[in-house]
C-alpha cells in the first residue's frame, strides 16, 4: 500500500485487511458543532480535533485516521443557534459503534482525539466497556488537559470556552476561519457555570456568558496557538509508538 495514505476513508478493504493487527493504531477525532463565541467558527472542537489527529496520522506508518464525528454532547450551548447536539446516549452508541466496527476485524488499538469537553464522559463509558469488555486497548486523548504545556505558553492553565487559548488554537488551525475584527469588545464569564451555596449547577452557557465565551480574553496569539498544537502532536506521536508496541 502507498504508505502515504493515512486516511481511513481515502484507503480499501483490501488494505485495510493486510494491516498487522497488533502494532495498528487507529485514531478517532471527535468534536463539536457548537457555538464558541462571535470570533470563533461552531465547527472548533472538530476542526482542532481532527487536525491534530490528522497531523499525527501522518507522521507514522502504522497510524491510521478515522472520519472525524463532528457532532456531540452540547445541549448546553443550545440557546446559541447553529449549535447542533446529540444526547448523551446516542452519542455513547455511536462511537461504540466505531469502535465495534473495528473490533470485529481483530483490531485492538484505537486512540479517541477528542476535542470537546461535553464528550468526555459518554467517551470514557465507550472504552471502559471496549475495554472490559472486549479486550480492546481504546485510549482517550483530550488535548487542552495538558495544563502544564498550555500554561508555559499562554501563563495560565485553563482556557475554559472559546476564550484566549481556545480562539488562538483554532486560529493556527483555520486562520482563515477567526474573524480577528471581533476580538476588540469581546466580553466572557469568569469561571464556568454557576454556583449556589458554593456548590456547582449544571447551567446552560447563556445563563452565565452573553457572547458564549468562559475564560481570559487577553493576548490572542496565532503563533501561540501553534506552539501548543506542534507539543501536543510531538507528544501524542511519542505516546503512539508506545501504544503501537504495547503487547499484553
Ligand atoms: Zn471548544
Amino acid at each position: 500500500m502507498n504508505s502515504e495514505k493515512f486516511l481511513l476513508h481515502e484507503i480499501s478493504w483490501t488494505d485495510i485487511k493486510a494491516l498487522d493487527k497488533e502494532s495498528t493504531v487507529f485514531l478517532l477525532p471527535v468534536g463539536s458543532t457548537e457555538q464558541h463565541g462571535p470570533q470563533n467558527p461552531l465547527g472548533t472542537d472538530f476542526l482542532i480535533a481532527e487536525y491534530i489527529a490528522r497531523k499525527t496520522a501522518e507522521k507514522l506508518p502504522f497510524v491510521f485516521c478515522l472520519p472525524t464525528l463532528p457532532i456531540g454532547v452540547a445541549s448546553h450551548h443550545r440557546d446559541f443557534p447553529g449549535t447542533l447536539y446529540l444526547s448523551h446516549q446516542t452519542f455513547e452508541k455511536m462511537v461504540k459503534e466505531v469502535i465495534h466496527s473495528l473490533h470485529i476485524h481483530g483490531f485492538r488499538k484505537i486512540i479517541i482525539v477528542n476535542g470537546h469537553g461535553g464528550n468526555t464522559n459518554p467517551l470514557t463509558n465507550a472504552i471502559t466497556e471496549y475495554n472490559d469488555i472486549h479486550n480492546m486497548l481504546c485510549f482517550l486523548f483530550e488535548w487542552w488537559k495538558d495544563e502544564e504545556l498550555i500554561e508555559s505558553v499562554f501563563g495560565f492553565p485553563e482556557g475554559i470556552h472559546a476564550a484566549t487559548m481556545e480562539t488562538s488554537v483554532v486560529w493556527a488551525v483555520r486562520p482563515d476561519l477567526v474573524i480577528q475584527e471581533r476580538f476588540e469588545g469581546l466580553t466572557s464569564a469568569k469561571k464556568w457555570g454557576r454556583e449556589v451555596g458554593g456548590l456547582h449547577l449544571t447551567s446552560r452557557t447563556a445563563q452565565f456568558t452573553k457572547t458564549g465565551i468562559a475564560g481570559p480574553l487577553e493576548g490572542f496569539s496565532l503563533e501561540k496557538g501553534e506552539e501548543v498544537l506542534e507539543t501536543t502532536i510531538s507528544k501524542l506521536v511519542e505516546s503512539i509508538k508506545e501504544v503501537s508496541e504495547y503487547k499484553e
